[in-house]
């Protein structure tokens, strides 16, 4: 049998993924070092209301920093970091650093700016996350709302009863929560009826053309009127043209994340852009 599997030719696709994986192994070694390393960032994306374009809630993004000063994007280390329970320290360090900075917010006259948090399943599902905010909310002075919680359809429905726990928690904290990516996952009427959550964010997907898209349009207004039916909030996201937003506007949607509006930027670039005085 040996034999017969030695004269097997290797196919360059069989190649290419076992390239992958042990470049994902390798990256999963260099996560683990990169909290030590002081090797992760917040950027900030500012958040708008669009009935008087106020900036009124940042949405903090996680960065990791190579020594060559690019960036692993998210979307590839958060799966690595979730599936080797780091995301827990790193989260933690998110919480902090973005507790923090609503310090450096408030000094410079923007208390009211909210910073919203993007939380993993395995942080809302592991006890004392609640505790670790009003723990931040002491240290840094923060005013009750200053914090606010961006989950995925995922963690909801992968438990539903453990999850409505620790969203009632949150929300006892005085954090408000969203849901992140609406109507990419298996969104369910169910738990947007029964969860306690205060606000819909529209997938960057439905927003895309939204003005020319008669699919796209079709959706977007489902969302928000059923988002003001159940008496949420609705962030649309990836917003990149003054047509999508004016769209957005003119129904009723109202608030809009995007390139349109602000790319993320670190707190200091954003501070110069939305920035009150000192
Ligand atoms: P998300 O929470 O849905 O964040 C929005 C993503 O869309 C961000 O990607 C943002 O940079 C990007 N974006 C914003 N405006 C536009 C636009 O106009 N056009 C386009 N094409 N993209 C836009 P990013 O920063 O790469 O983050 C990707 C995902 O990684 C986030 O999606 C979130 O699910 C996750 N993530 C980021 N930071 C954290 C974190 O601290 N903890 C956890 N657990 N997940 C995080
Ligand atoms: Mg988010
Ligand atoms: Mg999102
Ligand atoms: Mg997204």
């Amino acid at each position: 049998l040996q034999a017969w599997q030695d004269q097997v030719p290797t196919l360059p696709y069989d190649r290419a993924m076992a390239a992958q994986a042990a470049e994902r192994m390798a990256l999963a070694r260099r996560l683990r070092e990169a909290l030590d390393k002081r090797e992760f960032e917040l950027h900030f994306q500012p958040i708008h209301r669009l009935s008087d374009d106020r900036v009124v809630a940042v949405e903090a993004l996680l960065r990791w920093r190579q020594h060559d000063g690019g960036y692993v994007p998210p979307d590839v280390f958060v799966p690595l970091a979730e599936a080797s329970g780091l995301i827990l320290p790193i989260g933690q360090w998110v919480l902090e650093e973005a507790a923090r900075s609503h310090g450096r917010l408030a000094g410079r006259g923007l208390d009211h700016v909210a910073i919203a948090v993007n939380v993993s399943a395995v942080q809302l599902l592991t006890e004392g996350l609640s505790e670790a905010i009003v723990g931040l909310q002491r240290k840094y002075g923060l005013p009750a709302g200053a914090l606010h919680v961006e989950l995925t359809e995922s963690v909801v429905l992968r438990r539903p009863q453990a999850a409505r726990v620790g969203m009632l928690q949150l929300r006892a904290a005085g954090v408000r929560i969203s849901i992140d990516d609406f109507g990419t996952g298996f969104s369910s009427m169910a738990y947007l009826r029964d969860l306690p959550l205060d606000c819909l964010k529209i997938d960057r997907s439905f927003v895309r053309q939204v003005h020319a898209d008669e699919r796209n349009a079709s959706i977007c207004r489902a969302l928000i009127a059923l988002a003001r039916g159940l008496g949420l909030g609705t962030i649309a996201e990836g917003v990149e043209s003054a047509e999508e937003l004016e769209w957005l506007r003119r129904n009723g949607c109202e608030q809009a994340q995007g390139y349109h509006l602000g790319r993320p930027v670190p707190l200091e670039r954003l501070l110069d852009s939305i920035g009150g005085p000192g």
